[in-house]
């Protein structure tokens, strides 16, 4: 059998957020628990209570700081005393993750409330946390409703947008690897999974003047294809037409680096060089980027050199089962350093 839940409900738009209640109402939701974290409840959390108020919504809130285990501990206990048949996750990457995977496993419902658009998390049914054995994304549950406000998104800092842009850019080589896995080791590869990764990367970079102007009209090409990214993660099961040899390079890093840049923004320096593996366009890639005021090297990320080459070395053995360019290619410390100083990222 091959189950795929999306969700029933996606609002993209300036002040969409002032429909929540309504959303609620839709679904049959009366108890929510707002799961938020310090800032973004000034962003945004605080509002989304008051507008649930008025509408004879009851909701607790759960502040988050960070996305550990623990932390989604907490916020099952919080859910289960404040009786809540639906978490609403409002903020950035954390609060989303914990809350995604909190209402995965005491079983209820999931609604996503995105105040940046830094990563595909948004809308699809895995979550990042740390404190578990992987460092990379579990599966939790697809949010029933996405309520993407793109005035509050327009409005966030643009380097969130930026990162966001990156890692939907990635997914040109992201499908690549996918392909070359179904290829070389037989893995399940679904065509209309990747067209629809690969189109939203496509977009993103045919649409990369647009958005950095960074209004809330501009900011929903972007918007749409983080969705569409989501929705191929769900179709096909897996984060696998979404997540290969760049997200490999930005995972290492994470493990690696002291301070890592943001995910998209890895993601991205990752595809210019997986690119150049691929045969593919990498130049193009780059002058996306580019274009966007994203990251394209090295010093632009803030990671020293020698990082960069540690992490495509180890890249492969963060995921060994996920097969990808580097699986093919395996990289040593000398091509490693050919490879980042040949695409002009160190
Ligand atoms: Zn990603």
């Amino acid at each position: 059998m091959h189950r795929i839940d999306l969700p029933r409900i996606v609002l993209v738009g300036k002040g969409v957020l002032n429909s929540l209640d309504g959303v609620c109402h839709e679904l049959g939701y009366h108890k929510a628990l707002i799961v938020t974290g310090n800032n973004t409840v000034k962003v945004a959390g605080e509002h989304v209570q008051n507008i649930l108020a008025d509408d004879h919504i009851a909701s607790d809130r759960s502040i988050v700081e960070d996305a550990q285990l623990e932390t989604v501990g907490r916020v099952m206990d919080d859910a289960g005393k404040a009786q809540a048949e639906v978490l609403i996750g409002v903020g950035g990457g954390r609060s989303i993750d914990v809350a995604k995977l909190a209402a995965a496993k005491t079983g209820k419902a999931f609604i996503s409330v995105p105040t940046v658009a830094s990563h595909d998390g948004i809308a699809s049914n895995l979550a990042s946390v740390k404190g578990m054995e992987r460092p990379y994304t579990v599966k939790a549950v697809s949010p029933v409703a996405v309520v993407m406000d793109s005035g509050i998104i327009a409005a966030s800092p643009y380097r969130f947008t930026a990162a966001g842009c990156g890692d939907v850019i990635c997914k040109a080589t992201e499908v690549e690897d996918w392909k070359l896995a179904h290829l070389e080791n037989g893995d399940y590869y679904g065509a209309y999974a990747a067209s629809l990764a690969l189109i939203s990367s496509q977009l993103v970079m045919e649409s990369a003047d647009k958005i950095k102007q960074n209004t809330a009209d501009t900011v929903r090409d972007l918007l749409e294809a983080l969705i569409s990214c989501s929705t191929s993660m769900s179709i096909a099961g897996s984060s696998r037409p979404c997540s290969g040899s760049a997200h490999l390079f930005s995972h290492a890093l994470d493990l690696i680096v002291d301070k890592p840049a943001l995910h998209g923004e890895q993601c991205g320096v990752g595809a210019i060089m997986m690119a150049k593996l691929h045969g593919l366009d990498w130049e193009g890639i780059r002058a996306s980027l580019e274009r966007l005021g994203a990251p394209t090297t090295a010093a632009s990320l803030r990671i020293k050199n020698d990082k960069i080459i540690e992490a495509l070395t180890m890249a492969q053995g963060v995921r060994p089962d996920r097969y990808t360019i580097l699986t093919k290619f395996p990289l040593d410390r000398a091509s490693a350093e050919a490879l980042a100083s040949e695409t002009g990222v160190i």
